[in-house]
């Protein structure tokens, strides 16, 4: 029996990004109260990978009191505006998916309507075109505006990540315990997780336990056999391999994501190297033949040898299970294509925090929970899947099924309304908005068959101005920033490698 008397005992297991994640806001709000354990096995080691992210790290950052540029220092960061995507639609083609807003709206309609009109009138211009972030990040520009102006998120290392969170949760009194977890052991009437047994004997009793061992999700889905629903029917990629490369030229301030034949190849600019890998179906490409293709593809020589990551997209029919809760991989994956998997630990964890038992758990707590939980994930999935579907590709046996294969009732409805209104409308706690759904689809190429009339309010000349002072105020915001290389080298150089 380890931990302090009177208070309740938690055991994170596992500690990648997920458990530390979470040991690091744990620690931070309730470690006064908490009596907080972390379990993980130098041996099996962490996934490795998780090295994108979106604007929402930003609150989580608040949330803790992390200081951004000793952060981005730590983990060789680079500023990220959105994601390139490279022969999506069709091969040779190109669009970027960028965080923040395009144009203008109007109350009763989003830019795009207004953009319709202008291109009924053969004067507009693409649509990124109008984008704040879309138009830095293609000119390899950036710097922090006030207020938020320029929406952005993070490349980060993710080892140095998770050492980085790891200091500061252990700060906030975290014990972390090395040791590889042999046994779970539950309660023998009510079936709750009691302890958990390292291969060296050692016995970590808790109260309330964190499935954040990855992919095995030895306590959720072992343990409590918590099932897994699955995608893959929807998602058909099932294969990462990873590898990295030096640094060649300036970072660019975005992901790169191209499409081959059987999924996609990923580009991540650290300060220190760049991440790459590719994300394809093993029904029609091989280990081998996907393996060769990555390093026939990337710019430079690889600093480590190419790494398998086999997976199963879908998601663990709960979350939250008795006194367990499931954050990370644990809980289900849906491929990396929009960097969605550390906002979903993120989710999890202040979810988790805002229900946190006091004298035992709640089964409506859990409900409520678990339904939340899937709501944001089944949202990401349709989004997901909409990349895929939505293309003109049909060159490889692969993009034939995406292009064909049916989807989701949602998702359909979204798509039908853009393409005859050109209307998209945000549910509540949807992750994706407005903006990311109208850059996707006409990315993807669907094009409304018709605009809002509150567009033929303006007169011609009105349409014009309207179109051409917001470009001229992107334009002109972009000039005034410094080269994205030249921000980090001032803001924020990389300490990685450098002895504390
Ligand atoms: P892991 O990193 O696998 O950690 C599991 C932990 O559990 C380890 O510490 C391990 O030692 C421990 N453990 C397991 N079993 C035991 C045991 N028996 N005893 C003791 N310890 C044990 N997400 C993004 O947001 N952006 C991205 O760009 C992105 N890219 C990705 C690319 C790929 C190919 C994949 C597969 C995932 C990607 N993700 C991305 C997801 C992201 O990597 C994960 O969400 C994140 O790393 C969290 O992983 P985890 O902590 O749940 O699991």
């Amino acid at each position: 029996m380890q931990g302090q008397p009177g208070k309740t005992k938690v055991i994170i297991a596992g500690g990648g990004t997920a458990g530390w994640m979470t040991a690091a806001a744990l620690g931070k709000v309730l470690g006064s109260v908490l009596d907080i354990t972390l379990v993980e096995s130098d041996v099996i080691g962490t996934v490795g990978v998780g090295e994108a992210t979106i604007p929402t790290l930003l609150t989580y950052n608040q949330l803790l009191g992390i200081d951004e540029a000793m952060m981005m220092k730590a983990v060789g960061g680079t500023f990220k505006l959105g994601i390139a995507f490279e022969n999506w639609t069709d091969v040779d083609h190109r669009y970027v998916h960028s965080f923040g807003i395009t144009g203008r709206d109007h109350w009763t309609a989003g830019f795009q309507q207004f953009w319709g009109r202008g291109r009924a009138m053969g004067i507009a211009e693409d649509f990124g075109h109008y984008c704040l972030e879309l138009m830095a990040g293609e000119r390899e520009r950036f710097a922090h505006l006030p207020n938020l102006g320029l929406n952005y998120a993070y490349h980060i290392d993710s080892s140095a990540y998770a050492a980085f969170l790891r200091k500061m949760a252990e700060s906030h009194g975290v014990i972390r315990r090395e040791g590889m977890i042999d046994h779970v052991s539950r309660d023998g009437e009510t079936g709750d997780l009691t302890a958990l047994t390292l291969t060296d004997g050692t016995v970590l009793e808790g109260d309330f336990f964190v499935d954040c061992t990855g992919f095995r999700a030895l306590l959720l889905g072992e343990t409590l056999g918590v099932g897994y629903e699955d995608w893959t029917h929807w998602l058909p990629c099932d294969r990462a391999i990873a590898v990295q490369t030096p640094s060649i030229g300036p970072p660019r301030p975005y992901t790169r994501s191209i499409a081959h034949g059987a999924g996609w190849r990923w580009q991540i600019p650290l300060q220190h190297r760049t991440g790459n890998g590719t994300v394809f179906c093993s029904r029609y490409m091989s280990e081998e033949e996907a393996r060769q293709k990555l390093l026939d593809d990337i710019d430079g020589e690889p600093l480590n040898e190419p790494r398998v990551i086999r997976f199963r997209t879908g998601s663990r029919r709960q979350h939250w299970s008795r006194n367990c809760v499931g954050i990370g991989l644990s809980s289900g994956f849906i491929e990396p294509l929009e960097s969605t998997s550390i906002h979903l630990i993120q989710r999890s964890i202040m979810r988790m925090m805002r229900m946190f038992p006091h004298g035992g758990v709640s089964t409506s707590d859990v409900a409520e929970f678990n339904a939340q939980t899937a709501y944001e994930v089944e949202h990401i999935r349709d989004f997901i899947i909409l990349h895929y579907h939505l293309t003109n590709r049909s060159d490889t046996p692969f993009w034939r099924h995406c292009r064909t294969m049916e989807i989701p009732d949602n998702l359909c409805h979204r798509m039908k309304l853009f393409e005859e209104t050109g209307r998209v409308f945000k549910a509540n706690d949807e992750l994706f908005a407005e903006n990311s759904w109208t850059q996707v689809m006409l990315g993807q190429g669907l094009l409304p068959r018709s605009y809002h009339p509150i567009a033929d309010v303006m007169s011609d000349e009105e349409v014009d101005r309207f179109l051409k002072h917001i470009r001229s105020n992107v334009d002109r915001t972009v000039d005034g920033l410094p080269s994205h290389a030249d921000y980090l080298a001032r803001f924020c150089p990389s300490t990685l490698g450098q002895i504390d």
